[in-house]
């Protein structure tokens, strides 16, 4: 931690100016920024024939909504500096989008491209039974999910060793999410972080008053997009933002350097072309124009830098000429380099908001292990008849026929993933709404991160005051 800023008090900073427009006792913002429990584990696993001691921590940040919730990590970049800042952000993510939980964090300081499959598979479940042992995972408990460097695999094996130990109980699926969809996950929590920072864009640039103030006309379609990270964020971000929002993605930076195109960059090819050579760099048309920091420099309307903290910095902030920023990771943006964009008109959507679609999804995945049945299961079929008999009857009342497309449309029973996405659709609108109101209410607020904390801090507060905790 030493010599580098503490990414929690980052945090902590922010929480405290946005306090300062709130009449939230002092003793109670404490409360709510403080860490509530950290667990740091060390334990070892084989590696050929030797031993590795791997570090490893779970931070639940804050029990005013139990469950506590949030992903695990596995990156190099893992200290518990960076687990609580990141606990504490999906407090106030959790709180901002109304998924009734507190917030928590893992991670596990390993580069995960180091290890065989084997190796990481013995590495999570070592680390799973760390937490049985703690009491730090259940589904009223804690319930992890994906982060940097993990996804449904790592998931199911949580799931897997968590009933090896809990055999018989009868709730045990919710007690981690972003599983694979055969192993009680949800359809659409794999692109739901993707979706959700697209949808929170769109409705950002849907309200012309504030586009203008930004130097743009409202709506997405036609305006030209930079994406940092083709991980799993970034790509469904690009990919959607592409086919449903109509953005011109013009450049993407990734591990081996920054492509550019002007013309725009067709998001699904590119991803064959990666995953065929390995690279970005030389996808037809594009120009590479260097290392991985260097397209979040490009001239474009709308930026996302999606793969991990302290991207933008007092060494870039000034060189950065996007009108809207999309924080689609968790904290690209240090404070001191927020405070130059802001400066500069930039408008900047917060992490805790913008990337608030992946435990959104969390949530509803949870609701579904809790309920034991698949969305839609009950009414698919009974809303497809009725449906059914409204068009039979206008057709009948008006003497003309619909097509059978028209009919395969109007009659459509929701899907899981149709209501998973039209939840989470709901759910990035209201927020923003949220946020616009708070806006409105404290005219002397100036950028969305503040407004976003403020409305996080108001409802927590209000859970303790409703607890009797706090007066
Ligand atoms: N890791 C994701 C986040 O930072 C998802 C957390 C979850 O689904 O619990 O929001």
């Amino acid at each position: 931690m030493s010599g580098k800023i503490s990414f929690f008090k980052s945090v902590e900073d922010y929480v405290d100016k946005a306090a300062s427009y709130t009449d939230i006792p002092k003793g109670l913002i404490e409360q709510i920024k403080a860490c509530n429990l950290v667990l740091q584990i060390r334990f070892p696993v084989r590696v050929g024939n030797d031993y590795e001691v791997i570090e490893a921590y779970r931070v639940q940040h804050s029990h005013h909504r139990l469950p506590t919730k949030g992903g695990i990590r596995y990156a190099e970049t893992v200290d518990q500096d960076e687990v609580m800042a990141l606990a504490a952000l999906m407090s106030y993510k959790c709180a901002l989008v109304d998924v009734p939980f507190g917030g928590a964090k893992g991670g596990i300081r390993i580069n995960p491209a180091k290890y065989t499959v084997e190796q990481l598979q013995n590495i999570t479940r070592r680390y799973t039974t760390e937490l049985i042992k703690k009491n730090f995972i259940g589904p009223g408990i804690d319930v992890p999910a994906p982060d940097y460097g993990t996804g449904p695999r790592e998931m199911a094996w949580i799931l897997d060793t968590y009933q090896a130990f809990r055999h018989g109980e009868i709730d045990s699926i919710g007690c981690v999410t972003g599983k694979p969809v055969t192993q009680n996950g949800i359809r659409g929590r794999a692109e739901a972080t993707g979706r959700g920072v697209y949808y929170g864009i769109r409705e950002c640039m849907s309200h012309e008053e504030d586009m203008v103030k930004i130097g743009l006309t409202k709506g997405m379609a036609g305006k030209t997009m930079v994406v940092q990270g083709l991980g799993n964020v970034g790509s469904n971000t690009a990919l959607i933002s592409q086919k449903e929002g109509d953005a011109k993605i013009i450049g993407i930076a990734e591990r081996e350097g920054s492509i550019h195109d002007p013309n725009g960059i067709d998001v699904e090819q590119l991803l064959a072309f990666r995953k065929s050579t390995g690279s970005i760099i030389g996808f037809p048309g594009s120009k590479h124009i260097g290392d991985a920091s260097a397209a979040l420099e490009l001239e474009c309307d709308i930026l996302v830098p999606a793969a991990l903290e302290n991207q933008i910095t007092l060494d870039n902030a000034d060189r950065i000429k996007a009108k809207l920023i999309a924080e689609a990771a968790n904290g690209p943006i240090t404070a001191d380099a927020d405070e130059i964009l802001v400066k500069k008109g930039i408008m900047i959507l917060p992490d805790f908001y913008i990337n608030a679609g992946g435990v959104t999804v969390s949530y509803f995945e949870w609701l579904k292990n809790l309920s034991h049945h698949r969305f839609g299961r009950l009414e698919n079929r009974f809303q497809h008849n009725a449906y059914n008999a409204i068009v039979n009857k206008v057709e009948e009342m008006t003497g003309k026929k619909v097509s059978e497309r028209e009919r395969e449309f109007l009659t459509r029973g929701g899907t899981e993933v149709d209501l998973v996405n039209s939840g989470l659709e709901d759910t990035m609108i209201t927020a923003y709404q949220q946020i616009r109101e708070t806006f409105k209410q404290h005219p002397d607020i100036k950028d969305v991160r503040t407004a976003a904390f403020v409305c996080s801090l108001k409802k927590i507060a209000s859970d303790y005051v409703s607890m009797g905790i706090f007066p």
